[in-house]
């Protein structure tokens, strides 16, 4: 028999999350993929040869992310947070689930207020700051070395094994709820279409590289604005349970 643990509420979160706070996603027609070649801005094969590009880019991302502020569905992340067994991982780069109040995000393909030296290792806060041509390690003083605390394509992403042992093992009194993701960087279906969870889905639309027909709810609109939708079916779940409990 299984040991008895608390139920689990999983919540995964892609660009759109933070799409309503004035952040661009990747995808859309009008995303930073229109304008920016992913191939230059996020190759982990190649950065190395766009240095001046890569600079100039994630510091008008840094930018960007100090002049947006968190909406509603971050608000309702963090607060679910404070009520239940909550893992939060996020392919977002920006930090407005922590500006919401969440305390522990897993960030799974880095964070923009961050940079790191593959030289020595090194990873040190930058906050908004601009990153200019000549900043070098605090530890090494390397200046080649320094780079955006991001995981690009065909990079290995070190908070992936958390994110399967997250995904492991789910019960059907667990929750898993996912929130503007196209599917096509994590396959997150892939990791829950045979779970016997609670599984919520809010996209703009539907997708190619989600399939709803796994969801038991597919809400489709701005995450902000289904927030409330999403906070009643997540709450009513977990009252029931502890209904149940208590019967
Ligand atoms: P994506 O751009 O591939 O897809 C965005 C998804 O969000 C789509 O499914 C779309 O339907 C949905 N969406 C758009 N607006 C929405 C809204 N207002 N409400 C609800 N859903 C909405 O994003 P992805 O799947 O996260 O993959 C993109 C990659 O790019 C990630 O790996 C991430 O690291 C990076 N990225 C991060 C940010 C950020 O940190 N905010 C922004 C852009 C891209
Ligand atoms: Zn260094």
């Amino acid at each position: 028999m299984k040991p008895n643990r608390e139920p689990k509420l999983i919540v995964f979160t892609g660009a759109g999350l933070s799409a309503d706070s004035g952040i661009p996603t990747f995808r859309a027609d009008t995303g930073l993929w229109a304008d920016h070649d992913v191939n230059v801005v996020a190759n982990g094969m190649t950065w190395r040869n766009h240095r001046e590009t890569i600079r100039k880019f994630y510091n008008d991302r840094r930018d960007n992310l100090a002049s947006v502020e968190p909406n509603d569905a971050h608000r309702t992340i963090a607060k679910w947070e404070s009520l239940y067994n909550t893992t939060i991982l996020t392919q977002n780069i920006d930090n407005l689930l922590e500006r919401a109040g969440c305390a522990n995000v897993i960030h799974l393909h880095g964070e923009l207020t961050k940079m790191k030296c593959v030289a020595c290792g090194n990873v040190w806060d930058i906050e908004y700051n601009q990153v200019q041509e000549e900043d070098r390690c605090g530890k090494c003083n390397s200046l080649k070395g320094t780079r955006p605390y991001i995981v690009f394509f065909h990079e290995p992403a070190p908070n992936y094994a958390k994110m399967h042992a997250t995904f492991k093992d789910l019960r059907k009194e667990d929750c898993v709820v996912v929130i503007g993701t196209s599917g096509e960087v994590i396959s997150v279906d892939a990791h829950i279409y045979d779970k016997p969870c609670l599984k919520v889905l809010n996209n703009l639309e539907p997708r190619r590289g989600i399939n709803e027909a796994y969801y038991d709810h597919a809400l489709f609109g701005r995450a902000s604005l289904l927030s409330k939708e999403l906070d009643i079916i997540v709450e009513r779940h977990f009252n029931n349970l502890r209904s149940n409990l208590h019967a």
